[in-house]
């Protein structure tokens, strides 16, 4: 298919549903926007990620031009994040191979809700706009046959809200990945006017707080409607993050939706953040992440997250780089720049996440090890005072004077 704004209305192609109506779906299509690329090394990608969701809409597509080279496209940055690229990774300690990174089962008291961390639980959405390639989450959301456990179902719903009105020390909310932005407008407003009229015994509201992780402004900023931001005022939201790894997603259209949240919504104005993962093929050097972050500071977006690529995702031999990597990067940004700019870097774990400390040699609290075969290991004492593991990958970066 060729994706060509000019060639479609202007109202169709900045109507977030008709964005969605006209998302490809297969990876084999895309090669007819491509002028200089074969269609076979579309197919090649096609058989060597069978199993795994695809998804691209128009404006997604559209930010990679037609004429780009093969070489250039496999160094672009919506590539690299959004499209299969190359085989799924089977092999090694932290291959993709069925090892849960996120979700533990007793943290579902429904399929709707994650409660991980005590004061605030999860709405987990499924379903994506388009289906990020280092997804922490993709044994629920990039597989195209999830488990049942995987699935949300609405016909919990009743439960859940039951379930947060139960828990007493839950005070926020979070809707959360897959993507909660597909709802439409009427179902996103019940999902908040429910959570907003959980009361206490005193008639106070029991959510106090409400925030909304999304994707969308980086592949279809357009759900950034009037109708929204009107719910995002009336229900209070507290804190919209947008999750981002690469300046480029920073459009001219993204800015205007980042502008209409805070004009639309005025003094109710959410916080505005970010979270990134931190993909070596992609952003692995201080200078790429120093654009993002001043770019998205110019916006007065506060980058909140660095997130450490997990393991087990279907293309981890291609994207991690080591913790101690990402710390290194860290220094070279800390004291340089403002430190309101330099989001916290953390490593993420089932039980847990952690900020990584700058320490290169670690620190008491948080190691760099070897498992018995000698392959990188990184172990810290979570939240709970448990000491957890993780399988890391070697160092690559040189050392750097700080
Ligand atoms: S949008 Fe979020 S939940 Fe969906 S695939 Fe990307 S990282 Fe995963």
């Amino acid at each position: 298919m060729t994706i060509n704004r000019q060639r479609v209305r202007e109202e169709e192609w900045k109507d977030w549903k008709w964005q969605q109506r006209n998302a490809v779906k297969d990876v084999r299509q895309v090669s007819d926007h491509f002028t200089k690329i074969d269609r076979t090394f579309f197919n090649d990608l096609y058989e060597k990620s069978k199993g795994l969701k695809f998804q691209v809409t128009p404006y997604m597509l559209s930010q990679i031009p037609p004429d780009i080279s093969l070489e250039e496209l496999q160094r672009n940055p919506w590539f690299l994040q959004f499209f299969p690229i190359g085989d799924v990774y089977r092999e090694g300690p932290d291959a993709y191979n069925g090892t849960e990174n996120w979700d533990m089962p007793e943290e579902f008291p429904t399929s709707n809700i994650q409660h991980k961390y005590t004061n605030r639980a999860l709405l987990r959405f499924r379903n994506c706009l388009a289906y990020c390639n280092f997804c922490f989450e993709a044994l629920g959301t990039l597989e195209k046959d999830p488990k049942p456990e995987k699935i949300f179902k609405w016909g919990d719903w009743e439960k859940s809200l039951d379930y947060l009105a139960s828990r007493p020390e839950i005070e926020e909310v979070v809707l959360s990945g897959g993507e909660p932005l597909l709802l439409p407008d009427s179902k996103l407003e019940q999902v908040l006017r429910d959570i907003s009229e959980i009361r206490n015994s005193d008639g106070k509201p029991k959510i106090r707080f409400k925030r909304i992780h999304t994707r969308v402004l980086s592949h279809n900023p357009y759900r950034i409607t009037d109708k929204l931001v009107e719910v995002l005022k009336e229900y209070r939201v507290n804190e919209m993050a947008f999750h981002i790894a690469h300046s480029s997603e920073i459009t001219p259209d993204f800015k205007e939706a980042v502008y209409r949240i805070r004009e639309g919504a005025g003094r109710y104005a959410p916080i505005l953040a970010t979270h990134t993962p931190l993909l070596g093929n992609i952003n692995a050097n201080a200078e790429t992440l120093w654009e993002l972050f001043g770019q998205l500071y110019e916006l007065n977006v506060k980058p909140y997250y660095l997130i450490h690529t997990f393991p087990h995702t279907p293309f981890a031999n291609q994207q991690r780089m080591s913790v101690r990597d990402g710390a290194r990067l860290m220094k070279q940004l800390k004291r340089h720049k403002s430190n309101i700019v330099i989001p916290e870097y953390i490593v993420a774990h089932y039980n847990g996440k952690v900020t990584v400390p700058l320490e290169l040699d670690g620190t008491p609290e948080f190691q760099y090890t070897k498992d018995g075969h000698g392959n990188p290991v990184v172990k810290f004492l979570n939240w709970k005072g448990k000491w957890v593991e993780y399988p890391d990958v070697k160092d690559a970066l040189a050392p750097h004077p700080v």
